[in-house]
This record gives C-alpha cells, sequence and structure tokens, in this order.
C-alpha cells in the first residue's frame, strides 16, 4: 500500500525533536514555547466550575457564544474596533488549526501563497496540503525586516494570499504601521487574502504597540485574524484560539471547520469567557518584559551575540558565530548534550534550511530557570 505525501516537511517537527532532547539529556528546555509557571489560579478554578456546572458537551459550532462577546469586548476595548462577535469570530482548537483552516477555506490545487522567512513551520504543510505553492520571500537581516519590493516582485498572477506574523516568531520582530501600508500598497486591486498570525499579540514590549490587521480597514476586509488563548494566559496546551474575518469570510470558514473539529472542548471555552470578561491580571507585557530584560542581561556574560532585543513574542534570537562553526541543528543538539540548555535551530524556519548560525531561545519561563540556564551556557567561551 502507498501512503501519499501530503506535503514536503519530512520527520518530525523541530519543537517535538528538540523537547524531546531536552527530557532525554535533563536539560534546560528553552527550546518549544510554552510557559513552565502555573496559569492564574482563577483560570483554574473557572475550568473546575465549568465541568461541575454540566458545561460537558458540545459547544456551538463558531463557538460559546459568551466567549466571542468576551473576545469582541477585549478587542474593542483593546485596539478601538467595533466587531460583531456573531458574524466575525469564530473559536478554534488553537492557532495552528486556525491557520490551516483559513488556507483551506481560501486555496485550490496550483494557488501562490507568498510567506516571510523564517516562518514559523506549520506554514508550508499548511499551504502543500492544499495542493498550493509556497512563494519564500527572505526578511532581511538582521533587523528580519520586510523588502518591500521582494514581496511585490514575487506576486503573481496566480498569488492568492500572503500570510505575515507580527509580533514574530523566532525573531521578536514586530510590523509598524508603515508595514500594513505597504502591504496594501501591494495587494490593492487583486484578489489576495492575508492571513494574519498574531498569536503574540499582547507581548509587545518597550511601550511600543502591536499594530493588528484589525486596526487596517483596507486590509481587514481580505484578512484572516488569527489569534491563540495559549500564549496570552500560560496555558498553551488547551489548545484554544480564534479566527476573526469579515462576514463572508467567516461563513466560507466556518463551512470548512465544521467538517475538521466542528467545535472546541467546552469547559475551556466557558473558563475562559468568565476569565477575559472579569479580568484584572497586570497586562501580561509587563510580566514578559521583565522576563526578557532579565534573560538579556544575563545572557551578555556570555559569548552568544544579540543584534537586538525581542521587540515581542517570547523568543530571543542570538548569534552562537563567535563560539562555533557549527551548523545550527548541530550546534543547538550539543548545546544541549553538553551544556544542559535546549533552543531552536532558526534554520528550521526556512523552506532551504538557510543556516545564519542563530539559535532561538524562550524567556517564557520562570526566573530560576533563566537564571540557571544562562549560569550553564556562560561556561561556553568565544573560540573564532
Ligand atoms: N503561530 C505562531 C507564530 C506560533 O508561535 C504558534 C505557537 N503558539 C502558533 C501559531 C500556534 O498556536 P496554537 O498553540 O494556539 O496552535
Ligand atoms: N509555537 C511554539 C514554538 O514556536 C511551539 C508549538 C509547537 O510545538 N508546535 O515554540
Amino acid at each position: 500500500m502507498h501512503l501519499p505525501s501530503k506535503h514536503s516537511a519530512t520527520g518530525t517537527t523541530i519543537f517535538t525533536v528538540m523537547s524531546a532532547l531536552a527530557q532525554q539529556y535533563n536539560a534546560i528546555n528553552l527550546s518549544q514555547g510554552f510557559p513552565d509557571y502555573p496559569l492564574d489560579e482563577k483560570l483554574a478554578d473557572l475550568l473546575h466550575e465549568a465541568a461541575l456546572k454540566g458545561f460537558n458537551q458540545y459547544a456551538p459550532m463558531a463557538g460559546l457564544p459568551l466567549l466571542r462577546q468576551s473576545v469582541a469586548d477585549d478587542l474593542t476595548k483593546r485596539y478601538g474596533i467595533a466587531i460583531n462577535a456573531d458574524e466575525e469570530i469564530t473559536i478554534t482548537p488553537g492557532a495552528t488549526y486556525a491557520i490551516y483552516t483559513a488556507f483551506t477555506t481560501i486555496l485550490q490545487p496550483g494557488d501562490e501563497v507568498i510567506i516571510l522567512e523564517p516562518a514559523y513551520d506549520s506554514y508550508i504543510p499548511n499551504i502543500e496540503m492544499n495542493g498550493a505553492i509556497v512563494i519564500p520571500v527572505a526578511l532581511s537581516s538582521p533587523d528580519f525586516s520586510v523588502d518591500w519590493n521582494k514581496v511585490r516582485d514575487a506576486v503573481t498572477a496566480k498569488t492568492k494570499a500572503i500570510i505575515i506574523n507580527t509580533p514574530h516568531n523566532p525573531t521578536g520582530a514586530i510590523w509598524q504601521q508603515e508595514d500594513w501600508d505597504a502591504l496594501a500598497d501591494i495587494v490593492r486591486d487583486k484578489d489576495i487574502y492575508i492571513l494574519s498570525d498574531e498569536v503574540y499579540e499582547q507581548l509587545v514590549y518597550d511601550g511600543q504597540k502591536h499594530c493588528s490587521v484589525l486596526n487596517h480597514p483596507e486590509l481587514r476586509s481580505r484578512s484572516f485574524a488569527l489569534f491563540s488563548f495559549g500564549k496570552v494566559f500560560h496555558n498553551t496546551g488547551w489548545k484554544i484560539g480564534y479566527c476573526v474575518a469579515p462576514p463572508a469570510l467567516t461563513a466560507a470558514f466556518r463551512c470548512i471547520h465544521q467538517f475538521i473539529s466542528f467545535t472546541v472542548n467546552t469547559p475551556g471555552q466557558y473558563a475562559l469567557a468568565h476569565y477575559i470578561a472579569n479580568n484584572d491580571a497586570p497586562p501580561l507585557h509587563q510580566m514578559m518584559q521583565h522576563k526578557r530584560d532579565m534573560f538579556l542581561n544575563l545572557l551578555r556574560d556570555t559569548p552568544f551575540t544579540i543584534f537586538k532585543p525581542a521587540s515581542g513574542s517570547y523568543f530571543q534570537t542570538v548569534s552562537y558565530g563567535n563560539i562555533s562553526d557549527m551548523p545550527d541543528m548541530e550546534f543547538a543538539q550539543w548545546l544541549t548534550k553538553e551544556y544542559g540548555v535546549a533552543t531552536i535551530p532558526i534554520s528550521a524556519f526556512y523552506s532551504n534550511k538557510k543556516d545564519d548560525r542563530l539559535i532561538r531561545f524562550c524567556f517564557a519561563k520562570k526566573e530560576d530557570t533563566l537564571t540557571e540556564a544562562v549560569k550553564r551556557l556562560s561556561r561556553l567561551s568565544v573560540t573564532r
């Protein structure tokens, strides 16, 4: 029997590989992006309450109305935009699923999709699983900004979509309003959809603001904005997220969603709905900026080169170029085995496995974890 190959990615995802290696060598896991500190007890209590109160059967296909309304009110409060909870928000089992579903909603075999690399590793397989063709455009080093001429040159009559990600995984770069305006200039008068992966929207540092596609009326009318509660409420394992899109796009999205997962676990939705409606926790970016600053200050005593502090996200990308000339995958494995700290090699985010001797650290960890990790890393020395 012959199993068809649905996409070009071979093997297991880098996040699974590095987390398994971390476990095998009892290393500190700064690879896969998940917190090692607990979620807010109030949220855990609400999950318990949901199960006890009988919220244990299928939720409506689009998501619990209370959660959709809480999300709409929250987005209105934070971005000053009006959102129709019934017609524009769909709750999904995480953002990875929402991205796949949005692609499946719009793509036909032979369509082209532009991605900006380094890019989150699910984009390419998701595009290919729909029979579409990936057109990679490289971000500019060392600040990972977008070269708009390159994007313009990549557009053809077959371009069906562009997927963008801000704050960016793995580089921590963020988009400014000018980036959205430049994208609008390129897609104007063309039938090109935007997928805007904004899972780290609440993690933006140094007083900067997250620029959401939802704040760009011209682009919003052709966009799927994809979000995840996992990174925002420290519960990545709950796998709940949502898609915001104009009514016609939302209707088409739900047409697909209803036949893939149909709905999302009800007690989690109940807990999140009540939690968001009454959320009085300090803004998440304060706590995460503190972690980033602490981590960077410690890291300055190691031979890693920090080109730029992450403006957002969970991640700091650094160069190990003056420590070793090993390829990045080999270096990440060596660091895990020999120094007890697991990271992610950046070549995993490139279709051509481009290797600039960069690795990614996740700093969404307890202070003790970060301190111990850097203590181990400070044994490294400059060798080149
Ligand atoms: N997009 C990016 C850029 C991510 O880093 C992640 C991981 N959180 C996702 C999408 C997927 O989010 P989820 O865990 O909700 O599927
Ligand atoms: N988004 C997380 C990261 O970039 C990992 C999610 C996953 O393991 N697929 O590390």
